[in-house]
């Protein structure tokens, strides 16, 4: 049970919004692909990765405006199914925390040891 928590702690928040992700593992139809996280759900440990693991959905007509139909819309997926690309070597890779010298907490890829954060 603690060692369960352990590992919940170390996958926390690696991920955040606008980073891109790539599919390492699930259906063989997302594996290898890459996109952009448009959203993080903490307590699902799931996220919506903007064209991964598409799935059609009703659409109800609304107004004038919009049709009703059949629209394709990204699923969540479990973040142990994707790892964080790093900008710098572009490569899917684990995540080091980094203190700098101000304070400020940083992603370091740990393949290049660059920074992944815009500072
Ligand atoms: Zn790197």
């Amino acid at each position: 049970m603690a060692q369960k928590n352990k590992e919940q702690t170390r996958w926390k928040m690696n991920i955040k919004r606008g980073d891109v992700v790539q599919v390492i593992s699930g259906s063989a139809l997302w594996r290898g692909k890459r996109g952009r996280v448009l959203q993080v759900l903490p307590k699902e440990n799931r996220l919506i990765v903007e064209g991964i693991n598409l799935v059609w959905k009703h659409q109800r007509p609304m107004g004038r405006v919009m049709q009703g139909g059949r629209i394709q819309k990204p699923a969540p997926i479990h973040r142990s199914k994707v790892m964080l690309v790093c900008p710098h070597c572009d490569k899917p890779t684990r995540v080091k925390m980094r203190f700098l010298e101000d304070g400020r907490k940083v992603r370091t890829c740990k393949r290049c040891g660059e920074i992944m954060d815009a500072l």
